[in-house]
């Protein structure tokens, strides 16, 4: 089974897949989490997208497409694909992906929020991580996350529709408790 995990950022997107992985043995690509790597690594490519993230605004497709293909071409199943499509050209791309290496998309979980909620658990994100001495993200603070907004609206939200239209989208309430949410997705899945 692959799905793609769908919502706004601080939807809980990360959280619900890594209790996929240790539950189901599900396996996650997060384009955040391999571009946040590539420049930790201090790969051209990293350098390449660092002002682009911090800012809050999306890399191209071209960079993350290029990044999921090699993971695909792995081979495996299993996907939980975060913070992947996130632009309409992402999701064809991704599509056609699929179909090379004989996969298909199962669901598409989209996680309901609002604003209000999801600045506020940016916000705890970033003093949490500061308060235990862990790095914070450069992009959790108020002026990147306004962008990471706008992108979402502007970009990603029209994929509720398209998935909505191929009859593969899944609405699970993103506000309730950690178990909560996991609980609606898992309902998903097991349908
Ligand atoms: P995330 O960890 O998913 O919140 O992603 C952090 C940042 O990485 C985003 O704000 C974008 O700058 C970039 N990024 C991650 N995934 C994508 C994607 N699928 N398309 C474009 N940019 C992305």
């Amino acid at each position: 089974m692959n799905i793609i995990l769908l919502g706004p950022p601080g939807a809980g997107k990360g959280t619900q897949a890594e209790i996929l992985v240790e539950g189901r043995g599900m396996v996650q690509l997060s384009t955040g989490d391999m571009l946040r790597a590539a420049r930790t690594s201090g790969t051209e490519m990293g350098d390449l997208v660092a002002g682009v993230m911090d800012r809050g605004e999306l890399v191209t497709d071209e960079i993350v497409i290029g990044l999921i293909r090699e993971q695909l071409e792995k081979g495996g199943s299993g996907f939980i694909f975060d913070g992947f499509p996130r632009t309409l050209a992402q999701a064809d791309a991704l599509a056609n992906l699929l179909d090379e290496v004989g996969q298909s998309l199962d669901h598409v979980i989209a996680m309901e929020v609002n604003d209000e909620a999801l600045v506020g658990r940016i916000v705890n994100r970033a003093k949490q991580a500061a308060a235990a001495g862990q790095p914070v993200r450069a992009d959790d603070n108020e002026e990147s996350l306004k962008i990471r907004l706008m992108e979402y609206y502007k970009k990603t939200s029209p994929l509720l529709g398209y998935y909505h239209a191929k009859g593969q989208l899944r609405w699970v309430p993103g506000l309730g408790e950690i178990d909560e949410v996991a609980a609606a997705i898992a309902g998903v899945l097991d349908a």
